[in-house]
């Protein structure tokens, strides 16, 4: 039997009547002769509840604890979505995590897949179950615990197990109809694109578009599978959404294929630090050991050299998401009271944002960096720190003008128009 791997997110599933229209779809399939693996998120919300649970009633959490809990919330769906199922008349059964085993690492929160095998429900299949429901987010560890995989994470139990049952296609339903060429709420020319490479999906997903998990991404373009992002509340239109696909699928593609965003990031500029090998390992070995996810970095001639310093010197800028501001600055603090490092002063930006153009067209076409550049000067936008690369260009810029400078690359770029 050909077999389709279709994930339902929080709102595809948020009450029984959503469950019933997402069972609406699976059975569609089952009657095209597919075997089907369905993957449920909690009930929209409800893993928001369950966090702030844990949060309340023990604030510094043990990790096991709060994957117990906070797994719940998609055992619920998968129970709810076999019956529904079973009410017409689709054979189906529901799964948890351990049940199947999915089989994970331990880093509760934030596990990842060790295996999947495939026998139970390929016996199931066998005795004619025709729908097999998986609760997403989940899994066991080697001791026998339970685990999750981080916020977002059914969409990556979707394609693992697209990937080891060989499925079809992955179908991601959600209430958003494809992946678009920006966020349509920022411009009204934002266009649903057909297809996109997993490459540049992943850039998109990890530059801010919160479409998919970003590690979903990543397995879907390890393992070739192919994933349609489409939505669970249209049934009326045009249901293709939108392929997330090998390149060589893509036949035409623009230079440019969106443009992404995040709009809360923070510049932190040390001034002033010794310019000798080892400096930046110094600064950005106790950053990521607190937990600082440090994105753009430049190093620049500090204008103290010019100043009749002994040694050379140099300054160090980076950008990190805003929240993470006060956990870099300890970080930074605690090496510079130790001796391992030494600034004349740490200057912190909070009001940056950061917009991105994104396109596998770039590693074969010329002055994609010049047209953007032009198109926010164009505007007045002021550019403080510049990243690139194979197929991005990313710049920190006031918060204030995000938009602007997203509208004005959209135009720039023409994404408005197909092909
Ligand atoms: N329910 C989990 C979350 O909200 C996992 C998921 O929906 O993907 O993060
Ligand atoms: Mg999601």
């Amino acid at each position: 039997m050909p077999l389709l791997v279709m994930k339902f997110g929080g709102t595809s599933v948020a009450d029984l009547d959503r469950i019933r229209n997402a069972a609406q779809k699976v059975k569609a399939e089952v009657a095209r002769g597919y075997d089907v693996i369905v993957i449920v998120s909690a009930m929209s919300g409800k893993t928001n509840q369950l966090v702030g649970w844990v949060n309340e009633t023990s604030p510094l959490y043990d990790a096991r604890e709060y994957d117990a809990v906070v797994s719940s919330g998609e055992n619920v769906t998968a129970g709810l979505m076999a019956l529904t199922l079973q009410e017409m008349d689709v054979p189906a059964r529901s799964w948890q995590g351990w049940q199947v085993p999915i089989q994970t690492t331990s880093q509760h929160g934030a596990a990842r897949f060790v295996d999947i095998p495939r026998a139970n429900l390929d016996a199931k299949f066998a005795e004619g179950f025709k729908v097999a429901v998986i609760a997403g987010f989940q899994g066991v560890s080697a001791e026998g615990r339970i685990t999750t995989l981080g916020r977002g994470g059914s969409d990556t139990t979707a394609v693992a197990f697209a990937a080891a049952f060989d499925a079809e296609r992955c179908d991601i339903y959600t209430d958003v109809d494809g992946i678009y060429t920006t966020d349509p709420r920022i411009t009204s020319k934002a266009r649903k694109l057909d297809k996109i490479s997993f490459e540049e999906m992943l850039e998109l997903a990890s530059l801010g578009a919160k479409v998919l998990q970003t590690r979903s991404v990543e397995l879907a373009m390890r393992y070739k599978v192919r994933l349609r992002v489409l939505s669970s509340f249209d049934d009326t239109n045009d249901q293709s959404g939108t392929l997330v696909c090998d390149e060589d699928e893509i036949m035409e593609s623009k230079v440019v294929s969106g443009v992404a965003y995040s709009r809360e990031e923070a510049k932190l500029t040390l001034v002033t630090v010794e310019d000798r090998p080892g400096i930046a390992a110094a600064i950005f070995g106790p950053l990521s050991e607190a937990g600082v996810n440090v994105d753009m970095i430049v190093q620049n001639i500090s204008e103290q050299n010019y100043k009749g310093r002994e040694k050379p010197v140099t300054d160090m800028t980076f950008s990190c998401p805003v929240e993470q501001v006060a956990r870099a600055r300890k970080a930074l603090e605690t090496a510079r009271d130790a001796g391992s490092i030494s600034y004349d002063a740490l200057e912190i930006d909070e009001d940056a944002a950061k917009v991105s153009v994104v396109g596998i067209g770039m590693r074969s076409h010329a002055g994609v960096a010049a047209r953007m550049f032009r198109a926010l000067a164009e505007e007045g936008v002021n550019i403080k720190v510049i990243a690139t690369s194979e197929i991005k260009i990313s710049v920190l810029i006031d918060r204030k003008y995000m938009e602007l400078a997203v509208q004005a690359l959209h135009d720039a770029f023409e994404l408005d128009k197909a092909g």
